[in-house]
C-alpha cells in the first residue's frame, strides 16, 4: 500500500495541529452519537473528513448489497454537484479496493492508478489528483468507504490516514445505530398493525364472558376470534418474511428454473381458492421461454402472492390468466392478469409499500398489505422488476420482468449479496 510515512520530526512539529484535530474529532463523536437522521449524520461525517485531513473535498459511499456497488450517499464541496445517486463499481475503483480489502489507501497520483474510476470526475467536472480512502468498518462488517480527495498542501500523511480511520470507526458505529433506529420504525409499524386485531379479540373475549349473551352470538364471536387470530398469524408470518428479505438474512439458492413448471404448480395450489369464487384459471405459456436463474422457492412465493391477489380482488365468475413470454431476448416476462376491480392510478403509486391496502379492499377482503412489498423485494433480489397496468372495474395485470442471463453470468452473478 503506497502510504506516505511522515517522520517523527514532522509529527513533533505538527503536534499542536494534531492535538487540535483530535479535539475536533472528540467533539464530533458526541455529536454523531446523538444524530439519528441518516442524511444529517452522513453530511456531518463528510465535512469532518474533509476538514480533518485538509482536503479539497470528501465523500462517503455505502455498499448496496443488491447492485454490488458503492452508492454515493454524501459529499462536500466540488464533489456535491452531479454526484447525486451515483454508484461506483465495487470491483473496479479505488473505493472498491478499500471496501473489498478492508484497508486504507493513499493514492497520490490517481491519474496513473489503473483502479481510478474516472466517470465521477467526468460527471462532476471535478479534477481528482489524490485520494485517501478508508473503510467504514464495524465489528463484523464493512458498511462502505470514506474518501478525502486532493490534499490541500503536499500529500496525505500517515496522520491523515490515522485520523480518518478514527473518524471512520466512530462514523460506522453511528451509521449502524441510525440504521437500527430506522428499523425500529418497522417494529413500531408491526405493533401498530397488530393493534386492530388484538382489540377485536379482546372485545370478543369480553363479550363471551357475559352470562346474558344469547347462544346465537357465540358462534358469530368464535368466528370473529378465528378470523382475527388468522389475521395476526398472517401479519406475523408476512412481516417476518419481509424483514428477513430486507435485512439480507434470507438464504438465496441459485438454480436454473423452468417457469412453466413453476406456474403449473402454483396454479394447483390456488385452484381451490379460485373454485370457491367460480374464477377460471388459464395459461398462455410460450414454450420458447428460456430458464431463468434464481431461487425457486422465492419465485414461487412471488407468483403465489400475485395469484392470490388476482383471485381475492376478482369478481365472481371472473378470470385469471398467467402468461409467460420472452421480451427481446433479455427478459422473461411472467404476467398475472385478472378481470377484477382494478386499481386507480393514485393507488398504483403506493401498492408496493408495506401495509398499504386500497381503502375499499379493507372491509371485504382479508389481507395484510405486505404481499406486494414481499413480491417486490423478491423481484429485486433477482435483478427483476414488477410493472402494473390496471383500469378501474376492468382488471389488473402485474408483470415480472426477469433477466435471462448468459451461462457465464448465471454462475457468477450473485442474487442478493450476503452482507459481509
Ligand atoms: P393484501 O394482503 O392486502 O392483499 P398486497 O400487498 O398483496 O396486500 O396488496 C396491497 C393492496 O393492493 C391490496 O390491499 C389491494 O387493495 C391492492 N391489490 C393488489 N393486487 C390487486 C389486484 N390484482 N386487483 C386489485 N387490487 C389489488
Amino acid at each position: 500500500m503506497p502510504t506516505n510515512q511522515a517522520g517523527p520530526n514532522t509529527a513533533i512539529r505538527n503536534y499542536p495541529k494534531l492535538l487540535r484535530r483530535y479535539q475536533q474529532l472528540l467533539d464530533l463523536t458526541t455529536d454523531l452519537a446523538a444524530t439519528f437522521d441518516l442524511d444529517t449524520l452522513l453530511q456531518r461525517i463528510v465535512v469532518a473528513a474533509r476538514d480533518l485531513t485538509d482536503s479539497e473535498a470528501s465523500s462517503l459511499m455505502l455498499y448496496d448489497t443488491q447492485s454490488h456497488s458503492l452508492h454515493f450517499e454524501a459529499a462536500t464541496g466540488g464533489l456535491v454537484s452531479g454526484v447525486g445517486q451515483r454508484t461506483i463499481p465495487a470491483d473496479n475503483s479505488i473505493a472498491g479496493w478499500v471496501f473489498t480489502h478492508g484497508e486504507p489507501i493513499v493514492a497520490s497520483d490517481v491519474l496513473n492508478d489503473p483502479r481510478f474510476y474516472r466517470e465521477i470526475d467526468v460527471i462532476t467536472q471535478f479534477e481528482t489528483s489524490s485520494i485517501l480512502g478508508v473503510p467504514l468498518k464495524t465489528k463484523d462488517k464493512i458498511l462502505g468507504v470514506i474518501e478525502s480527495v486532493n490534499k490541500q498542501n503536499g500529500t496525505f500523511t500517515e496522520e491523515d490516514v490515522q485520523i480518518l480511520q478514527t473518524l471512520a470507526a466512530q462514523a460506522a458505529i453511528a451509521i449502524e445505530n441510525s440504521q437500527l433506529f430506522m428499523q425500529s420504525d418497522l417494529i413500531a409499524e408491526i405493533v401498530h398493525e397488530r393493534r386492530t386485531p388484538l382489540a377485536a379479540l379482546t372485545a370478543a373475549a369480553h363479550l363471551l364472558q357475559r352470562s346474558d349473551l344469547p347462544q346465537s352470538q357465540h358462534l358469530r364471536l368464535s368466528d370473529t376470534i378465528l378470523n382475527e387470530v388468522r389475521r395476526l398469524n398472517d401479519i406475523s408470518t408476512d412481516f417476518l418474511e419481509l424483514s428477513r428479505l430486507e435485512s439480507g438474512r434470507t438464504h438465496f439458492q441459485r438454480e436454473p428454473i423452468h417457469l412453466g413448471g413453476l406456474i403449473e404448480e402454483s396454479l394447483e395450489l390456488v385452484r381451490p381458492q379460485a373454485q370457491s369464487k367460480d374464477i377460471k384459471l388459464e395459461t398462455e405459456l410460450d414454450s420458447s421461454v428460456m430458464p431463468v436463474h434464481g431461487d425457486r422457492k422465492l419465485l414461487k412465493q412471488l407468483l403465489l402472492n400475485l395469484l392470490t391477489n388476482a383471485i381475492k380482488y376478482n369478481r365472481p365468475k371472473g378470470k385469471v390468466v398467467v402468461a409467460l413470454r420472452m421480451e427481446e431476448k433479455e427478459h422473461v416476462v411472467m404476467e398475472v392478469r385478472d378481470t377484477g376491480r382494478g386499481i386507480s392510478a393514485e393507488d398504483q403509486e403506493h401498492l408496493f409499500e408495506r401495509f398499504y391496502r386500497v381503502s375499499d379492499s379493507e372491509d371485504d377482503v382479508q389481507g395484510t398489505g405486505l404481499g406486494l412489498a414481499i413480491a417486490k423485494r423478491i423481484a429485486e433480489s433477482h435483478h427483476a422488476s414488477i410493472t402494473v397496468e390496471s383500469a378501474t372495474d376492468h382488471g389488473s395485470s402485474f408483470a415480472v420482468h426477469l433477466p435471462t442471463d448468459s451461462p457465464s453470468e448465471a454462475t457468477t452473478r450473485p442474487l442478493i449479496e450476503p452482507p459481509l
